[in-house]
């Protein structure tokens, strides 16, 4: 254990699972207090005996990102129990698949609320008690399919790609306040989402990965420290790619 985050308190949306999982189980490796969040009570337990596991502070708290009661109690009850949150990790997410002509509205408002919505939403909630204390750390899960487009996946690649725009402009207005806003942009990481490709997509990708192989949830973890700790203090409105080079600018 390290501290690169000690005395910090650090929410993590969507923790149950896959890249959410691993940024908790991170944090709390550096001895942050880490929230994480699930979407059922059991999530909720679960993440709280994982945490518990690796002898960290915090715990599994309940959240649906598309239900602002749900986003204001989460807020009162960190606020009473722990104080102001320094790092926010906005990982929640959902993706599906369907071509353009088939996307029903239903379908794509349950992608925009759940994966760019949300973001906004969770940012205006816990940037005041950043503004405040003069700290904080915002840090948005975009997707590559967010730069370069994905058959089947337009919702998804505008709700992913317009965090990008968000993310840059919210840098901008609470800079001056020491709060930093980046994302870090996953390629094709070996989670739930993923697991239900099938294996001539799987292979198709993989063809387009320098690196050869997908990524594991905890190498995209080691990114969302880094800009989650004081080592990122000069870098806002930034982005990084983790995606085993399949980005190349
Ligand atoms: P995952 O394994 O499917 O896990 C998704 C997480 O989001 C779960 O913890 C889930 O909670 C939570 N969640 C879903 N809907 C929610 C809602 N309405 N309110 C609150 N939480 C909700 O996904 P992942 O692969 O780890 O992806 C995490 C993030 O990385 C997503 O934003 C995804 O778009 C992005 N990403 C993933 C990849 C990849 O290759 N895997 C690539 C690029 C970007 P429950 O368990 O309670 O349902």
């Amino acid at each position: 254990m390290t501290d690169l985050l000690s005395d910090k308190i650090c929410l993590v949306t969507g923790a149950t699972r896959g890249i959410g999982r691993a940024v908790a189980e991170s944090f709390a490796a550096e001895s942050g207090v880490v929230i994480g969040t699930g979407t059922t009570d059991s999530g909720a337990t679960q993440i709280t005996e994982y945490l518990k596991t690796s002898g960290a502070s915090g715990e599994g708290m309940r959240l649906d990102v598309n239900d602002v009661d749900s986003i204001v109690e989460l807020q009162t009850k960190i606020q009473e129990k722990y104080g102001a949150v320094s790092v926010l990790v906005n990982n929640a997410g959902i993706s599906r698949n369907n071509l353009v002509m088939r996307i029903k509205d239903a379908e794509w408002e349950e992608i925009i609320e759940t994966n760019l919505n949300s973001v906004y939403r969770m940012c205006k909630t816990f940037m005041r008690g950043m503004m405040r204390q003069r700290y904080g750390r915002i840090i948005n899960v975009s997707s590559v399919v967010g730069h370069i487009g994905n058959v089947g996946q337009a919702h998804y690649s505008a709700s992913k790609s317009a965090i990008l725009g968000f993310s840059k402009s919210l840098a901008m207005e609470i800079a001056t306040r020491n709060v930093t806003v980046n994302m870090v942009v996953p390629g094709f990481i070996d989670t739930d989402m993923t697991n239900v490709l099938d294996e001539k997509v799987r292979d198709n990708l993989l063809s387009n990965i320098p690196l050869g192989r997908m990524g594991q949830p905890e190498e995209v973890a080691n990114a969302v420290v880094f800009l989650a700790s004081s080592q990122s203090s000069y870098i806002t409105g930034s982005t990084i790619f983790v995606d085993g080079g399949m980005i190349r600018h």
